[in-house]
C-alpha cells in the first residue's frame, strides 16, 4: 500500500496524523497512521480508495493545519556501514514510485535531532548521492524552471533513511515546513517573526501587495510589545495597538501607532479597518466568538489570529473553533475563507487566517 511521510511540530503526530485520516476520508482514501513518538514525523499508510499519488491530487496541503509538509513515500531503507548511495539507488529501484519527475535530491534531519555528527554527515552526503543518482539515470536536470519535484531523504539515524517524493504542486513552501526567517534587531520582539510566517504561508504569494500594501488601516489586540504591530507599520499600515501593557518606544516613534490601553475582548473600532490581528492567549473558543463578531459587525476584512490549543483534545478544539465561527458567520451577506496552520514559530497554538470574500 502506498504511504505518505508527514512532518509536523514534534508532538502533535497524534493531531496531524488525525487530521490527515479525516481529511483524506472526505476525498474518498482510507489510511491509518502510525506515531512513532515526538519526532516531528509520522507515517500515513493509505489501505483504500486511492493511491498516495491521487490523494495528494485531491487534497491541498493549505487544507491543512497540524500536517506541514508532506511526502510521497518511496521506500524505508535499512542503511549499510557502506555503500550507502547503493543502497538508495537499490531501494529507489525496487520502490515501485517514480521519482523521474525530480530533479535534485536533499538530506534532512528529523527536527528535534540533537547529534550534530548526524547533521554533519545529512550535509556532506548530498554530493556522492546526487552523484550516484545521476549517474543510475534516476534524477536528472529537467532544465524545467517550474519548481519541479524533488527526492528527498530524512536521515532517521546513521542505520534508517526515509526516502520520499516531495511534489512541486502540493508542499510546503519549505522543506519539512520550516521557513529560515531572520529576526531584525529592531523587531520588538521574536513573535514578529510569527505574523511574518503567517503572511507568506497563507496569504496567496502574487497576490501579497494587494492584501498587505496601499496604506492599509489596521488594529492589533494584545499588541505589546509590538512585534506584530511593527510588521503591520513595516507595510506601511496605520495601526491601533490594543494592550495595557508598554508598547516598544522606537515603534512609537514611527506616528504610525496608536496605543489603546483596554481590554482587547471588548474594544471595538469606531471606524472599520483592513486588518484586525490577535495574538492575545486565552481561550481559543473566546478568540474564535470575537474574530465572528468583528467579521459579523463588518469591523474588518482579514484577520490573523492565534489560538492557543489546550492539553487535550487539541485537534478536536481546533474543529469546535472552526464550526464556531463558520456556524456564527453562516447568515452573513458574505462569504468568508478560513484557513489555519501549526506555523514553525508556533508552540502549544495554531495561526488561523480568516478573510472575506465578496
Ligand atoms: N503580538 C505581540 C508581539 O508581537 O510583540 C505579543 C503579544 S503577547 C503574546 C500577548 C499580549 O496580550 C500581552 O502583551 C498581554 O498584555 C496582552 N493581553 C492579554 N489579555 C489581554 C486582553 N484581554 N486585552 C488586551 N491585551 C491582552
Amino acid at each position: 500500500p502506498d504511504r505518505l511521510l508527514l512532518f509536523c511540530r514534534p508532538g502533535f503526530e497524534t493531531e496531524a496524523g488525525r487530521e490527515l485520516t479525516d481529511a483524506a476520508a472526505e476525498v474518498g482514501a482510507w489510511g491509518y497512521f502510525e506515531p512513532r513518538g515526538a519526532t516531528g514525523w509520522l507515517i500515513f499508510n493509505l489501505s483504500g480508495g486511492l493511491s498516495g499519488a491521487e490523494l495528494l491530487d485531491r487534497l491541498p496541503l493549505a487544507d491543512l493545519v497540524f500536517v506541514r509538509d508532506w511526502l510521497l513515500l518511496v521506500a524505508e531503507i535499512a542503511l549499510p556501514p557502506e555503500d550507502r548511495v547503493g543502497a538508495v539507488v537499490g531501494a529507489i529501484r525496487d520502490g515501485g514510485v517514480s521519482v523521474h519527475g525530480c530533479d535534485r535530491v536533499e538530506v534532512r534531519i528529523p527536527e528535534n535531532s540533537t547529534d550534530p555528527d548526524l547533521g554533519r554527515f545529512a550535509r556532506k552526503w548530498v554530493a556522492p548521492l546526487s552523484k550516484g543518482l545521476r549517474g543510475a539515470g534516476m534524477i536528472a536536470d529537467t532544465g524545467d524552471a517550474n519548481a519541479p519535484d524533488r527526492l528527498e531523504l530524512l536521515l532517521i539515524d546513521f542505520e534508517t533513511v526515509l526516502l520520499g517524493v516531495s511534489l512541486a504542486g502540493n508542499r510546503s513552501r519549505w522543506p519539512m515546513g520550516i521557513p529560515r526567517l531572520r529576526l531584525p534587531a529592531s523587531a520588538p520582539s521574536r513573535s514578529a517573526l510569527k505574523l511574518e510566517e503567517a503572511w507568506k504561508a497563507m496569504l496567496p504569494a502574487e497576490r501579497q501587495l494587494d492584501y498587505l500594501g496601499g496604506g492599509k488601516t489596521a488594529v492589533d489586540l494584545g499588541a505589546a510589545p509590538g512585534g506584530w504591530t511593527w510588521q503591520l507599520v513595516r507595510q506601511g499600515m496605520q495601526v491601533t495597538a490594543v494592550d495595557n501593557g508598554p508598547m516598544d518606544q522606537a515603534l512609537m516613534a514611527s506616528g504610525l501607532v496608536t496605543h489603546v490601553q483596554a481590554d482587547g475582548y471588548a474594544w471595538k473600532p469606531r471606524r472599520a479597518v483592513d486588518w484586525m490581528v490577535c495574538d492575545i492567549v486565552d481561550k481559543p473558543r473566546r478568540t474564535a466568538a470575537m474574530v465572528s463578531d468583528w467579521f459579523g459587525g463588518q469591523l474588518c476584512r482579514y484577520s490573523v489570529f492565534n489560538l492557543k490549543l489546550p492539553m487535550k483534545k487539541r485537534y478536536e478544539e481546533w474543529l469546535a473553533c472552526r464550526e464556531l465561527i463558520q456556524e456564527r458567520l453562516a447568515d452573513a451577506p458574505f462569504g468568508i475563507r478560513l484557513t489555519a496552520r501549526q506555523l514553525y514559530h508556533d508552540r502549544e497554538e495554531i495561526t488561523c487566517f480568516l478573510e472575506r470574500t465578496d
